[in-house]
């Protein structure tokens, strides 16, 4: 039987179930909180030979008609207003009316276009995540936050949309290359981070073997880390809090955008690996700052050694501008009036908004580390 989180977001709240098989049994899981059995499923062309089938068929043993496979693209350009166009042509031209149930079968880039396709067709559509990656799995798909890119940055529209159901079903990542199962684990160990010590402890002994593909492991991993992050959502569901709340989800990612942006999206940087070098750099940074035990740095950076990712710059396989990666920081959405913010931890579960890092400090690290 699947572990069940509530969780109490949106308008009624929902379930994320964690487990195994969950795909062959969808149908019977998620009729009780849906208002139809007719749905629409959004996936993209590699996920959907390998997965959609056992989706397909767990719908239509409990009697889901299926009125649209829409695939599309993989990858990040995925995220545009031409693909929402198309997806929403081919849904409403299917027939969907109000009452029909938008599915999303992927990563993250499908999650968030079929969640703002749902967030806006018809005014609003009952959304679903099928996750299918571990980053996926343990945020993009827990949060309610969906939309796609412009030219002038990531994530610059969309809509927040809750989903009535998430299936994470673990299974699937038996097919997801290595290097993005453990970039996802970058997310992991940041919500660990987060939590506290029994997480982040559980991590550090357990990280190797999860992202070796252990299934009670990443099981585990998942429904904690979804247990971490709902609760920080519901405290702050639109991240209205500069500070707190949602904020504090940003642990690592200040450093971790920098890198990307320097590295250029897609060249080369995953996400999740820039993530973790912000987080071997957060904890350095607290460190330095005095504000975390001097011996944390060195545990973070080992644990995320431990499961392969890069925790230093001098990890990555090229080097990076100290001066020109300050500049990127600058530029962050979250820095205020040249101020440096940053996300800093006291120690596991002690993690607070600082905004007034002195930026000497900051190059002095980038240039050690
Ligand atoms: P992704 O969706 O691009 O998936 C990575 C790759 O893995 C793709 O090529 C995909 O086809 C493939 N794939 C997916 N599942 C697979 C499986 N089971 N087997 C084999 N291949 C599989 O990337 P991602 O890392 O899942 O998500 C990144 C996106 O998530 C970004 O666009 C980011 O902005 C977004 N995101 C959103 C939130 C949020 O709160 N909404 C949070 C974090 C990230
Ligand atoms: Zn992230």
């Amino acid at each position: 039987a699947p572990q069940t989180l509530p969780v109490g977001l949106g308008e009624r709240g929902y379930d994320i179930l964690v487990g195994t098989g969950l795909l062959a049994r969808a149908g019977a899981l998620l009729a009780p909180v849906l208002p139809t059995r007719r749905v629409a499923i959004i996936s993209d062309s590699d996920v959907a030979p390998l997965h959609l089938p056992a989706l397909r068929e767990g719908l239509r043993e409990a009697g889901f008609a299926i009125l649209a496979e829409h695939l599309v693209p993989p990858g990040e350009k995925t995220k545009c207003f031409a693909a929402t166009q198309a997806a929403l042509e081919t849904i409403l031209g299917a027939g969907a009316d109000r009452r029909t149930s938008v599915i999303a079968l992927g990563g993250g880039v499908v999650g968030d276009l079929a969640g703002f396709v749902a967030a806006i067709a018809l005014r609003g559509l009952p959304f679903v995540q099928v996750p299918t990656t571990l980053l996926a799995q343990v945020d993009s798909s827990v949060g309610g936050k969906t939309g796609i890119n412009l030219s002038l940055g990531k994530n610059l529209v969309g809509a927040f949309h809750q989903p009535r159901m998430v299936l994470a079903d673990t299974g699937v990542l038996g097919t997801l290359p290595p290097r993005e199962l453990r970039a996802g684990w970058a997310e992991v160990a940041k919500h660990g981070l987060i939590s506290g010590d029994a997480f982040w402890e559980w991590c550090e002994r357990m990280g190797p073997a999860a992202v070796a593909g252990d299934p009670a492991a990443l099981a585990h991993a998942v429904l904690e880390s979804c247990r971490l992050k709902s609760a920080v959502v519901a405290a702050d569901e639109r991240e209205e809090s500069e500070e707190g709340g949602r904020a504090l989800l940003n642990l690592g990612h200040t450093f971790g955008h920098a890198l990307e942006a320097e590295a250029g999206y897609g060249g080369g940087l995953l996400h999740g690996e820039a993530v973790a070098v912000g987080l071997g750099l957060a904890a350095a940074l607290s460190a330095r700052l005095g504000h975390c035990a001097q011996e944390l740095p060195g545990r973070v950076i080992a644990h995320l050694q431990s499961v392969g990712l890069p925790a230093r710059i001098g990890d990555l396989d090229r080097p990076f501008s100290a001066t020109l990666l300050l500049q990127r920081m600058r530029k962050d959405k979250k820095a205020r009036d040249g101020a440096l913010r940053f996300v800093l931890l006291k120690g596991p579960g002690g993690c607070f908004t600082a905004g007034d890092v002195p930026a000497e400090q900051v190059e002095r690290l980038l240039r050690d580390e």
